[in-house]
């Protein structure tokens, strides 16, 4: 039977409904969430989720600032308009748009975000706050995952999860939140190392996949009846496409769909719930730096 499709666009839009009620709240004692961007470059992509940004923003009534930075920034000058934000009461949200370019350290970066101000939840102090289960700001494309899962109504109290990516953005915080008590999966995380992939992926009952690889996972790796959340975003050539490339999931949708009880599409699955917990995220901080 073919699968149920989670609609990200639709669970996407229901919550920044609630995160425009939180707005208008904070908007009648004065305040205006601002989320403070920063793109060094201009890599598409990363201006395209910039643009993105931004618009949701302007829709949900919060205010965004935004600095584009020439490629060849050097690292002080970066680190210069991050303390800037840091001390902007305005802003309440930072957000480095990753990657910087090669000759910048990423790490010193993120880290010179302040914690109270990382919507993203990447530094150090927010990952060693979610692994504590403290409050903290949590990664967007995880926690955007686990709100797709909780909405769809899918079981996650003692199921398998099997996840295949091992990022610090993605596999490896997705692994924390699965494990939380509130949801309870037991976890399995593959990443290039795995032997027989397939084998681990046919046991999952929610299987996650953020590998970066397009169509790595095929319908004859899935359980029957499993959940399929695909997280990759890649951009595969079609002379076809108006833009000579199409965007293509790690995972093979139409051999999937067949075999799945629910698979998010690409696009529209994990994209839309990404913007949306950051906005969330930022709705929060300014509540937060507020009090
Ligand atoms: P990443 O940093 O490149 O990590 C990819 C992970 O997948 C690595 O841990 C790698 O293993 C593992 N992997 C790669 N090929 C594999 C294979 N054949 N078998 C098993 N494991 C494999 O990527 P990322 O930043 O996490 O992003 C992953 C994908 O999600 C990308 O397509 C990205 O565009 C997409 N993404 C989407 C959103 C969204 O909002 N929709 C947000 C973030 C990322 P090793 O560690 O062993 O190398």
């Amino acid at each position: 039977m073919p699968a149920k499709i989670i609609d990200g666009k639709e669970i996407a839009r229901e919550i920044r409904e609630e995160i425009r009620g939180k707005v208008l709240a904070l908007a009648a004692k004065g305040i205006v969430p601002g989320l403070g961007v920063i793109l060094v470059g201009e890599d598409p992509a990363s201006v395209s989720y910039v643009t993105a940004k931004e618009k949701a923003c302007a829709e949900a009534g919060m205010a965004s600032f935004e600095r584009r930075l020439p490629a060849s920034t050097t690292q002080a000058e970066l680190l210069a308009v991050v303390k800037a934000y840091n001390e902007d009461s305005k802003i309440h949200g930072i957000l480095v748009q990753l990657p910087v370019p090669a000759h910048i350290d990423e790490k010193a970066v993120i880290a010179a975000i302040s914690p109270e101000k990382d919507v993203d939840g990447f530094t150090p102090i927010n990952v060693g706050r979610m692994m504590l289960e403290e409050p903290c700001y949590l990664p967007c494309t995880p926690n955007g995952v686990i709100e797709l899962i909780k909405r769809s109504g899918v079981q996650t109290k003692g199921v398998h999860a099997v996840i295949v990516g091992r990022s610090n953005i993605v596999g490896k915080p997705l692994m924390n939140l699965l494990i939380r008590k509130s949801i309870n999966a037991t976890v399995t995380l593959c990443h290039t190392g795995t032997k027989d992939l397939a084998s681990y992926c046919k046991t999952a009952d929610i299987l996650i996949a953020c590998a970066g690889k397009a169509g790595l996972v095929t319908g004859d790796m899935i359980k029957p009846g499993a959940c399929v959340i695909d997280v990759g975003v890649n951009r595969v050539e079609d002379p076809k496409a108006s833009k000579g490339y199409k965007l293509k999931g790690d995972v093979d949708f139409e051999t999937a769909a067949e075999v799945a009880g629910w698979i998010t599409p690409v696009p529209g699955g994990v994209g839309p719930m990404t913007i949306t917990m950051l906005l969330s995220n930022t709705v929060e901080a300014a509540s937060r730096l507020a009090k």
